[in-house]
C-alpha cells in the first residue's frame, strides 16, 4: 500500500474510535412510555424497527432536533422521539470515562480456579453465631457491569468489571455459610441492563439489593476510599450502617453516604444500596482490591452492616 494513503487511513480509522468513544458515553435515555416506536431514522417517514417500553435504559449516540439516537444493543441502533425520554447526563461518569471500548482487552484472570481456592483459605469470616441476622434473608448481589462493558479501567489496565464479580463472589460465598438465599445478578463476564439488574431484586422480593463498584478517578491518582449510595430515604440507614462496618473492617478512607439517582437503586422497590470500594485508579489501592486479604476484610464489613440493619 502507498505511504500516504496508508497514513491517511490510520488517521481515519484513529477519528473514529475517538469520536465514538466520546459520543457513546456522553448520556443516558430513559423511556417514559410503553410501546414506544423505535425507527431506523430521525422522523416517523423511517421504518420501525423495534419497540421500547417505560423504564427502560439506552446509552445516547447523539441526539438530532426532535430525535434521539441509541443504542439498542451490541449491534443495533434506533432513533426515538425525543419528547418521550429523560436524557440524563451519565451518572457513573468516573467509570464510563475510561471505558475504552475498541481497545483489546487486557486480560484479567482475577476469577480464575485458583484464586478461588486462595480465597477460601483467606476465610477468616467469625460464622460462630447462629442468630446471625441474616439467615433465611433473600439478598441479590449485583456486580457492576460485565461483558462489553468493562467499567472503570484500573492503574494497571485491570477491569472493574472483573473486580466486581470477585467481591460478589466472596460475599455470596460468607452469606450462604450464614444462611442467606443469595442471587447474584450476573455470575460470568456478562452484559446486563440497568433495569435488568433492579427487576431481579423486585421479581425475587428481596430483602436487600447490594451493587458493587470500584472508582475511578484518573486525573486525581490519590482518591482513595469508600462510599455508599442510596435513593429512597427509606435506605438511608441501611446506607449509613453498611458505611460504617466497611470502614471499620478495612480500615479505608470513609467518602460517606451520599443520596444518589442511579438507576439501580432508583428502578429498585426492595431495600437498596450501591457501593463504591475504592479506587482503581489509585495504585496502591487498585494493588489492595485485588488481594484476597482485602476482599475478605470487605465482604466481613458488608456482612456485618447487612447484620445490623437486619437485627
Ligand atoms: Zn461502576
Amino acid at each position: 500500500m502507498n505511504k500516504s494513503l496508508f497514513t491517511f487511513l490510520f488517521l481515519g480509522i484513529t477519528i473514529v474510535i475517538l469520536s465514538i468513544t466520546t459520543i457513546v458515553y456522553a448520556s443516558e435515555a430513559i423511556i417514559n412510555v410503553n410501546n414506544l416506536n423505535v425507527r431506523n431514522g430521525p422522523g416517523t417517514e423511517f421504518d420501525t424497527i423495534s419497540q421500547v417500553n417505560q423504564e427502560d435504559y439506552f446509552q445516547v449516540l447523539r441526539v438530532q432536533g426532535d430525535w434521539v439516537e441509541i443504542e439498542l444493543d451490541n449491534s443495533t441502533t434506533g432513533w426515538i422521539a425525543k419528547q418521550f425520554v429523560t436524557l440524563e447526563e451519565a451518572k457513573e461518569e468516573e467509570d464510563q470515562l475510561n471505558t475504552i471500548k475498541d481497545e483489546e482487552p487486557v486480560k484479567n484472570d482475577s476469577s480464575g480456579a485458583t484464586n478461588q481456592e486462595a480465597l477460601q483459605n483467606d476465610l477468616t469470616l467469625d460464622l460462630r453465631h447462629d442468630n446471625n441476622g441474616v439467615k433465611s434473608k433473600v439478598i441479590v448481589i449485583d456486580p457492576g457491569h460485565g461483558g462489553r462493558d468493562v467499567g472503570a479501567i484500573g492503574i494497571s489496565g485491570s477491569f472493574e468489571k472483573d473486580h466486581t464479580l470477585k467481591t460478589a463472589l466472596v460475599l455470596k460465598s460468607y452469606l450462604e455459610l450464614l444462611g442467606a438465599e443469595v442471587i447474584l445478578t450476573r455470575d460470568s463476564d456478562q452484559y446486563l441492563s440497568l433495569s435488568g439488574r433492579a427487576s431481579v431484586a423486585n421479581n425475587k422480593m428481596a430483602d436487600l439489593f447490594i451493587s458493587i463498584h470500584y472508582n475511578s478517578t484518573p486525573q486525581y491518582p490519590t482518591a482513595s476510599g469508600v462510599s455508599t449510595y442510596y435513593y429512597s430515604e427509606r435506605d438511608k440507614l441501611l446506607a449509613e450502617t453498611i458505611q460504617q462496618e466497611i470502614l471499620v473492617s478495612t480500615s479505608m478512607e470513609d467518602r460517606g453516604i451520599h443520596q444518589e439517582s442511579y438507576q439501580v437503586t432508583r428502578m429498585n422497590h426492595r431495600p437498596s444500596l450501591l457501593l463504591e470500594l475504592g479506587f482503581l485508579s489509585n495504585p496502591e489501592q487498585e494493588e489492595n482490591i485485588q488481594s484476597n486479604v482485602f476482599q475478605s476484610k470487605l465482604a466481613q464489613g458488608i456482612i456485618s452492616g447487612i447484620e445490623h440493619y437486619f437485627r
